[in-house]
């Protein structure tokens, strides 16, 4: 009597895990249903995605800007945060963060021009106070898998402290 809807929601669970990797989001570890929608769940990086499409959800980083996570802030403001990176890939790896959460450079409007234009001023602040603005540093801003990006809240990579030889090593 109930086989015919769990066959149904079994197929459709099938179908759309095939259409995840055909669209190279294997990131996800989880389906479920939400709003009569089949949404494919990633928990490393904390995000919904229907059809590809990247709902807001926060992040650990917003955990981080509220301080509901203890990490020490290397600086606050209305617009922006920053942090040290938990896995530092350089001497001197730091993030800054918009603290309203924004998943992706994609999604940025013009309203975020200031608070884009904050990081900037903040990453070179933040430079001259770590002792590598004169021997240099490198901002990255990574954007969905191609790009790297491991955690939907656009953040800006401040690195230096070393040479960082060729920029990339595809
Ligand atoms: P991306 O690959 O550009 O998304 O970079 C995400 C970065 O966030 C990585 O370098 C991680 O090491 C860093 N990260 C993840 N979780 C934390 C955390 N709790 N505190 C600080 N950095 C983190």
């Amino acid at each position: 009597m109930t086989l015919i809807p769990i066959l149904a929601k079994h197929v459709t669970v099938v179908v759309t895990r095939v259409l995840i990797k055909v669209n190279k989001l294997q990131l996800m570890d989880d389906l479920y249903f939400f709003g009569g929608k089949l949404v494919a769940h990633s928990q490393r990086s904390n995000i919904d995605i229907i059809k590809g499409t990247v709902m807001s959800e926060e992040t650990i980083f917003s955990k981080i800007i509220r301080q509901e996570i203890p990490t020490p802030l290397l600086y606050q403001d209305e617009l922006v945060s920053a942090f040290r990176d938990i896995s530092p890939r350089v001497d001197s790896h730091i993030l800054i963060v918009p603290n309203k959460h924004i998943a992706t450079i994609n999604d940025v409007t013009d309203e975020d021009e200031l608070t884009l234009g904050r990081m900037i001023t903040v990453a070179k602040k933040l430079a001259k106070e770590d002792g590598i603005d004169e021997s240099g540093y490198r901002l990255i801003i990574n954007c969905n898998s191609d790009g790297g990006q491991e955690v939907y809240h656009i953040h800006m990579h401040l690195l230096g402290g070393q040479p960082l030889g060729a920029m990339l090593s595809v």
